[in-house]
């Protein structure tokens, strides 16, 4: 089923962290998105951003956040609003105000839930909370009306992206699966996932959907098809 009009989605810029030593660009800003697509039942939410108050992860990527729950009070938007959250994995900058959410559906796939239990894979306390409501996901499902996941692992085990179809065109919300805009194009060649083959074959997945617009979460350049 698609919408019958493309929605305009929020780009939320929820934090900015600095890549720590371990990561293959040490030390460069790194911008987190989230994203609030509107829907004729109210909205849904693509990840979350960064959580506060982890001692850990402040030392390793001196996080700047710029809180979720202030984000959409200035788009008027409660947290009653939201009927789904769609998590592209969990990884610590796309789960950590998950807890906002309690008996809100939060849909992620079984393989990214069963890899986030291996230590030091994410922020345990941001993942399981008082409430929290996990639709494990096996492959392809539609969410509402129009908005749709589709796996697209490599950067993690179980990472999914989102697909928004309208009468008046396609919308991906790529997360991580694609780093930027210039690897979606081909000008940066992405390196050092998790698995680079299954990375570029998610890749020419989303490519093969033919998009018009692609948002990505670490990117604040959106793609559209010219
Ligand atoms: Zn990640």
């Amino acid at each position: 089923m698609a919408l019958a009009r493309l929605p305009q989605i929020e780009q939320l810029h929820l934090a900015d962290v600095t890549l720590p030593e371990s990561h293959p660009r040490a030390g460069e800003p790194c911008p987190v998105f989230a994203f609030l697509i509107p829907h004729p039942d109210g909205y849904v939410l693509v990840d979350t951003g960064v959580g506060e108050g982890h001692k850990g992860i402040e030392t390793l990527y001196s996080p700047q956040v710029h809180p979720l729950a202030a984000e959409l009070e200035a788009r008027d938007v409660s947290s009653a609003d939201i009927i789904a959250i769609i998590n592209t994995h969990l990884h610590f900058d796309h789960c950590g105000e998950n807890r906002q959410f309690p008996s809100t559906p939060i849909y992620v796939q079984r393989a990214e839930h069963e890899a986030a239990q291996a230590p030091l894979y994410s922020i345990r306390e941001w993942i399981d909370f008082e409430g929290a409501d996990y639709q494990l996901l096996n492959g392809e499902s539609e969410v509402a009306p129009g908005v749709a996941t589709i796996p697209t692992p490599g950067h993690t085990p179980g990472h999914q992206s989102v697909v928004i179809d309208s009468e008046e065109g396609r919308v991906i919300i790529a997360g991580q699966a694609v780093y930027s805009a210039d690897e979606w194009t081909g000008a940066a060649t992405p390196t050092n996932e998790w698995d680079d083959a299954q990375y570029k074959a998610s890749l020419e997945s989303l490519r093969r959907l033919r998009p018009d617009r692609v948002y990505f979460s670490h990117d604040p350049l959106v793609w559209e098809c010219s």
